[in-house]
C-alpha cells in the first residue's frame, strides 16, 4: 500500500502526518527509542505554533550554519535516531557537499539500534551513489563531563570536530559540546529547550525543511557573521506570539 493510500493527500496536514509516519516506521524498524515518538510530537506542538514554515530569521539562522560549516576546519554532523529517520538522505547529501563525516550519537545506545541505524545509513549511500564516511559504530573517545554511553565518540569525528551540527540535539550533550570549545550548531523547533539556548547558532525549524534549504544554500558558500544567537531565539518566540495574536476575535 502507498503511503498516499494510507494519509489522503488533501489532508490539511498531510506533510505533518507524512513526517510523523517516517518516526513510526522507523521506530518499527528498531531504529529509535521508544521515547523518540514523544520527542516528535513536542517538536510538532512548536511547529504548529510556528505556522508549519521556515519564518524568516529560521532561514537567517540556516544560512548561518551553513556559513559556518563551509568554513569549518572539521565539520560533523551528528545524528542521531530521529534526524535519521526524518532526513537521512539529505544528511549524506550535505556531509558529501561538505565533504565530512556523519556520527551516529544516540541517547540510548544499544547494539541493535546502532546497527540498525548505521545500515540504514550504509543503504542510503548506495542508493544515492555517494561514499560518506559513518561513524559511531566503534567509539574510541569520550566527550568530557557525559557519564556512561552518552559520551561515547569517535576520536576522529565528534570529538576532532571544530564546527559540529547536533540536530535535535540533548541539552546537556550539547553543553557539554560547547564547553569543548566547539561551535555547536543546533536544529530544534522549541526555541526554550537548553539545546537552543546553549548552542552557538540554533535553528528554529522542522528539521525536513531545514535540510532542504541547507543543500539549496552550501553551493552559495556563504561567509559568517557577527551571530546573536538570543536575538535569533527571541525573534522565533515573537514570530509565534504573533502568529498566535487575535485567533478568536
Ligand atoms: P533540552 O534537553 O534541550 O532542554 P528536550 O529535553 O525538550 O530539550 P529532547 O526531548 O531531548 O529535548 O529532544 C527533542 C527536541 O527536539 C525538542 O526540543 C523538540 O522540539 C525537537 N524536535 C523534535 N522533532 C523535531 C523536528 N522534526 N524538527 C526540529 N526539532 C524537532
Amino acid at each position: 500500500m502507498s503511503d498516499e493510500e494510507i494519509v489522503d493527500p488533501s489532508h490539511p496536514r498531510y506533510q505533518s502526518l507524512m513526517i510523523r509516519k517516517k518516526v513510526a516506521e522507523a521506530g518499527a524498524k528498531g531504529m529509535l527509542a521508544d521515547s523518540a515518538m514523544i520527542a516528535h510530537g513536542r517538536g510538532e506542538a512548536f511547529d504548529y505554533m510556528l505556522g508549519e514554515q521556515t519564518t524568516d530569521s529560521a532561514m537567517e539562522a540556516t544560512r548561518e550554519v551553513v556559513a559556518r560549516l563551509v568554513n569549518a576546519d572539521r565539520p560533523v554532523l551528528s545524528l542521531n535516531g530521529n534526524a535519521i529517520a526524518l532526513a537521512g538522505e539529505d544528511f549524506l547529501t550535505i556531509a558529501s557537499q561538505l565533504g565530512c563525516p556523519v556520527e551516529i550519537n544516540i541517547f540510548y545506545r544499544t547494539p541493535e539500534r546502532m546497527g540498525a541505524l548505521i545500515g540504514h545509513l550504509k543503504m542510503l549511500n548506495a542508493k544515492l551513489g555517494l561514499d560518506v564516511d559513518i561513524m559511531g559504530g566503534v567509539p574510541d573517545a569520550r566527550i568530557p563531563g557525559l557519564e556512561g554511553p552518552r559520551g561515547a565518540c569517535q576520536s576522529e569525528g565528534i570529538f576532532a570536530s571544530d564546527v559540529i551540527l547536533v540536530p535535535l540535539e540533548d541539552g546537556d550533550r550539547c553543553e557539554a559540546l560547547v564547553e569543548m570549545g566547539k561551535q555547536v550548531l543546533v536544529i530544534d523547533l522549541n526555541p526554550l529547550s537548553r539545546s537552543s539556548r546553549r548552542g552557538t547558532v540554533t535553528i528554529v525549524d522542522e528539521l525536513s525543511r531545514v535540510t532542504k534549504n541547507m543543500i539549496q544554500l552550501i553551493p552559495e558558500k556563504p561567509q559568517p557573521t557577527d551571530w546573536d544567537n538570543n536575538k535569533s531565539l527571541q525573534a522565533s518566540l515573537n514570530h509565534i506570539s504573533k502568529n498566535l495574536e487575535n485567533r478568536f476575535e
